[in-house]
């Protein structure tokens, strides 16, 4: 999936110039009134734009697959967990689709993941699928229990049950955050795995904080929300990963 890092860093751009014509509006109008007022607009406005440039030259280091200290990357997904709904928001503005800055937010969540260490047993993870990977055509109720599958090996979920059966981990058919929040609350899960596409997994990522989320997208060959499909060497990495093989 392309991702282009250029039109993230021109809606960072477009975000800064606003804040600083904001700041610089707030200054002509209150200088002459509160001093002191007007300083710490400026020092706080000095401060955000140094974050948010050390946060995007980190995240071009880690776009393009260069070496960076997991402490880095920790600070960085910090100030880009904070600071994406704006960036989010401004991108509306300049004609850039939301879907591209979401697809840095995953990569950002996912690198930062990847740079720790974990040991968890494969039953301790779950992983959450959209609906929409089973086949349209399919009659079998997978969003109970994904073991109804036939495994006519027509979609993807007859691979997501030989995974399922291969390493003994809980995978869930989410048909919305509700029930995906659910799902996390009733299992108490030590991570998770989720599959959805760029919006879904996003706000997922940015709802679950205290467990380490890894995000895989799926592609939609078809059209949004039909007949879906995912790599499934990603999400058998991510297992792997999690479980330290
Ligand atoms: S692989 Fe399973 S879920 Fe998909 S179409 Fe075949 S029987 Fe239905």
């Amino acid at each position: 999936m392309m991702t282009d890092i250029r039109k993230y860093i021109r809606a960072v751009n477009v975000f800064l110039i606003m804040l600083v014509l904001g700041a610089f509006t707030i200054h002509i109008f209150l200088s002459n009134y509160i001093s002191l007022l007007s300083s710490v607009i400026n020092i706080l406005v000095i401060g955000i734009i140094l974050l948010i440039l050390f946060s995007t030259i980190i995240t071009y280091f880690i776009f393009y697959e260069k070496e960076v200290s997991k402490y880095l990357m920790k600070i960085n997904y910090l100030i880009i967990r904070n600071i994406f709904p704006v960036i989010s928001k401004v991108s509306g503005f300049v004609n850039i689709s939301k879907d591209e800055i979401r697809k840095i937010f995953i990569k950002i969540n996912n690198a930062y993941i990847y740079s720790n260490k974990y040991n968890f047993n494969s039953e301790d993870l779950i992983i959450l699928i959209p609906h929409c990977i089973q086949n349209h055509n399919c009659k079998l109720k997978v969003t109970n229990d994904i073991d109804n599958c036939k495994n006519c090996g027509i979609c993807k979920i007859s691979d997501l049950q030989q995974l399922k059966e291969k390493y003994n981990t809980k995978i869930f058919v989410a048909t919305g955050g509700t029930l995906a929040r659910k799902i996390i609350i009733d299992n108490k899960p030590k991570a998770v795995i989720a599959v959805a596409c760029e919006r879904d997994l996003t706000s997922g990522v940015r709802d679950i904080r205290k467990i380490p989320v890894l995000g895989v997208f799926n592609s939609r060959p078809n059209g949004p929300c039909i007949d879906t499909n995912i790599d499934i060497n990603e999400v058998e990495k991510a297992i792997n990963f999690f479980t330290c093989k």
